[in-house]
């Protein structure tokens, strides 16, 4: 519809203009005109005081200005109405943006499930096909950016296996759901704190860039023999910020993030390990499957080292907030405390730091109906249980 072609409509216009409105309007389902006057005319191509009734409770209806006119806006409208999600195969095409009320349906379940479409405003623009390109990779979809059967299936499924909580804590969980009861063919991120000329903490001879460099080859030497793809967010070298950590976890796709630090206080007396997830306010900022992997880690760490339970916290720290994906910061220790500095010194020890972190990864994908005791599981014991669960 172009102005050209059908310029404004309004009361006393007539031709075949009209009677394409009016069919339109007609054929709308009941929750796109609620209020609907009785279309049927002698003459459909007279537009006549009942279509302009409908008209303007059309326009009330979208937020539209209600003045009973059909100019573009409102032929737009009319005609993106008669959409329903999975009517027709959505994409973005640059030049010609489809719009209906399948795309408000479409960003409002994309923004509802945490991937975030941006404003709902019926238009499949560049930000809802990324938000689409994420929710496809997400449930393993092939991540083309158009919804067609087996995105609208997956839609489907999510909403039958949901059933209350906030949008990120749903999203996380179906994504941990979805994914099975492996560590194996999944990414995590690992991201050692500072980096570069950025050292972090130095006390007791220990430098806390290195430290949780060291940390993190140990991990990442766990986690590749079980088939675990590992992305480092920095080299010895680099420091990048929060932000493009985080950035680089979302662009990877991962699973997981764990980024690795170790504390420091003045006073000297302080002393043991704490883990931070993302979580701000309840209702809508909280990574419950963040929560539960930072108590994970925090319990074997305990249970393992004997290190002071400095407990696990909910913080919106740039890394924690901005990934997609559940994202956990540990504070292994505090080198300003010489007996954590001496046990972080020691090779040994930082395996047992690494071996904990990784049985508190595979507890969490195991599930909740798991009896295995803390801090008992052992590398060998995860070698038998993926074997027999391949
Ligand atoms: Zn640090």
């Amino acid at each position: 519809m172009s102005d050209s072609k059908y310029g404004l409509l309004g009361l006393g216009s007539h031709g075949p203009a009209v009677a394409d409105v009016r069919a339109r309007l007609a054929a709308l389902p009941p929750d796109q005109l609620p209020e609907r006057p009785d279309l049927q005319a002698d003459d459909p191509t007279v537009f006549d005081a009942a279509l302009e009734r409908a008209v303007r409770a059309f326009q009330q209806h979208k937020g539209l200005i209600v003045d009973g006119v059909v100019g573009v806006e409102t032929f737009t409208a009319i005609d993106g109405a008669r959409w329903a999600l999975g009517d027709r195969i959505l994409l973005h095409t640059p030049g010609h943006l489809q719009r209906g009320e399948d795309v408000v349906t479409l960003q409002e379940r994309l923004n509802t499930l945490g991937f975030a479409a941006g404003r709902v405003d019926g238009r499949f623009g560049p930000e809802t096909e990324r938000a689409v390109r994420s929710f496809q990779r997400a449930y393993g979809l092939s991540g083309d950016g158009s919804v067609g059967p087996n995105t609208l299936r997956a839609f489907e499924d999510l909403r039958r296996s949901v059933s209350g909580g906030s949008a990120n804590v749903l999203r996380e969980r179906e994504l941990v759901r979805r994914s099975g009861h492996s560590l194996s063919g999944r990414t995590v991120v690992l991201d050692p704190g500072h980096g570069g000329s950025n050292t972090g903490a130095v006390a007791h001879g220990l430098v806390e860039s290195e430290v949780v460099m060291d940390l993190a080859r140990r991990i990442e030497g766990r986690l590749t023999a079980i088939g675990v793809s590992v992305v480092y967010t920095r080299t010895e070298h680099t420091s990048p910020t929060e932000d493009e950590r985080a950035a680089l976890a979302n662009d990877a796709g991962a699973d997981l993030v764990l980024s690795l630090h170790c504390d420091s206080h003045d006073a000297g007396d302080a002393s043991g390990v704490a883990t931070f997830f993302f979580g701000r306010d309840r209702q809508t900022s909280w990574s419950a499957v963040g929560e539960h992997l930072a108590d994970l880690v925090l319990r074997e760490v305990v249970a393992r080292t004997g290190l002071e339970n400095c407990r696990s916290h909910g913080r919106s720290w740039a890394l924690l907030q901005q990934t997609r994906m559940p994202a956990v910061r540990i504070e292994a220790g505090y080198l300003s405390h010489p007996d954590d500095a001496a046990r972080l010194a020691d090779p040994l020890f930082r395996d047992t730091l690494a071996e904990a972190v990784l049985v508190s990864l595979q507890r969490l994908y195991m599930g909740d109906d798991d009896t295995a005791t803390t801090g008992v599981l052992r590398l060998g014991d995860l070698r038998a249980y993926l074997a027999s669960h391949s």
